[in-house]
């Protein structure tokens, strides 16, 4: 994903100030450890949040390339571990996504899920709004019969400072369509919830 330089340069901007703040706090800022930081970090944060332009044009990209379905049982991709951040604290959040969908007449290709979750995470959104999305885009974008979204997420304002709860995940769900059904609904949480096997 391309980085924008005027984003760039104002995240730079706000760390070279984050970086005054800590040579309040007993910090020698000016150490060699801390030449260049400003511009890392706002590199990391910029990677952090994708520029939602981009989003949308890969997202579109992704979707319009889709096979015929022979089959029309449910699809599910589990476990992908993405990164995003909350709009609360802007500090990382690791989810674990699990979706599914039930074609009607096209599926998308092997990865596509994969890469579908880990374009719309990376962004200053809540996990629930993240969820809603993945559910609607896997339902209305590819006129699914239903689609269903699980995630996890370890939330670091809530690990690593606040509570300190780093062993807390927030789970959130989301149903569409015919996984608005229980047994659907059933089949797909117990599907996601199982503990992992080691496949190879
Ligand atoms: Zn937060």
């Amino acid at each position: 994903m391309e980085l924008d330089p005027k984003a760039l340069a104002l995240f730079t901007e706000g760390y070279d100030k984050i970086l005054e703040g800590i040579g309040l706090l007993g910090f020698d800022v000016h150490d060699e450890n801390f030449a260049d930081t400003a511009k890392r970090a706002a590199k990391g944060l910029h990677e952090l949040i994708h520029d939602q332009k981009q989003v949308r044009a890969d997202v579109d990209a992704l979707l319009a390339k889709t096979f015929p379905a022979k089959y029309t049982e449910m699809v599910i991709s589990k476990h992908n571990t993405c990164f995003g951040m909350c709009p609360h604290h802007l500090l990382p959040v690791i989810y674990r996504i699990s979706m599914a969908y039930i074609p009607t007449e096209k599926v998308l290709g092997l990865s596509k899920l994969s890469r579908l979750a880990r374009l719309i995470a990376r962004a200053p959104r809540l996990q629930e709004d993240l969820t809603h999305e993945l559910a609607d885009i896997l339902h209305e974008n590819l006129a699914s019969q239903g689609s269903a979204v699980y995630i996890e997420g370890l939330h670091m304002c809530m690990a690593a400072r606040g509570v300190g709860a780093h062993e807390a995940r927030l789970v959130t769900s989301g149903v569409r369509g015919v996984f608005l059904e229980l047994a659907t609904r059933e089949e797909f949480i117990k599907l996601v919830v199982a503990p992992p096997t080691t496949l190879v």
